[in-house]
């Protein structure tokens, strides 16, 4: 690790620890000739499958825009940040081990959906709707009666998503 100030070869570690809930460790380096001190972060190297879009194209895997669609899809819901920290965790590990060098767009959409059927069944609703814009309605009506053999007042919230009126107000 040649030093960022002087471009000497030769540095010495003088502290190490793990960070990032051990993911990551962070070395505090001191350069032997010109004295500067420096950090630096070292981590695994995980390599993701690549993503196949349905024209074709190949993408690389996009943990924000995955988030990012998560988080659309949770707005105003009540999901920690952590959860779904660890719903992106879950859909990584499981891309990874397929072993597969390239994974179909869909297949991210099946494995957010994965997840947000678990976390919250709005959100899940609000996602599905969308993503696969459920070319035949009869699979909705029994994704939401199945919803309803569960939870009544989840099932209300579910229609009401559907409905695209607000799901937390108007129960006055
Ligand atoms: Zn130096």
């Amino acid at each position: 690790m040649h030093c960022p100030f002087c471009g000497e070869a030769e540095t010495k570690v003088i502290d190490s620890r793990l960070v990032a809930e051990g993911d990551q460790v962070r070395r505090r380096r001191e350069c032997l000739t010109c004295h500067e001190r420096f950090t630096t972060f070292e981590t695994a190297e995980l390599v993701m499958p690549r993503v196949v879009k349905q024209d074709g194209t190949r993408q690389p895997f996009d943990e924000e825009k995955l988030r990012a669609g998560l988080m659309k899809a949770l707005e105003k819901r009540p999901v920690s940040i952590e959860q779904i920290d660890a719903a992106l965790n879950r859909i990584r590990y499981r891309l990874r081990a397929t072993g597969e060098r390239e994974v179909k767009s869909m297949r991210l959409g099946e494995e957010v959906m994965t997840e947000l059927r678990q976390l919250d069944q709005v959100a899940y609703v609000r996602f599905a709707s969308v993503y696969r814009s459920f070319q035949d309605i009869n699979e909705f009506k029994e994704e939401i009666e199945r919803l309803s053999q569960g939870d009544g007042e989840a099932a209300a919230d579910v229609a009401r998503a559907l409905a695209d009126q607000p799901v937390d107000k108007g129960k006055s």
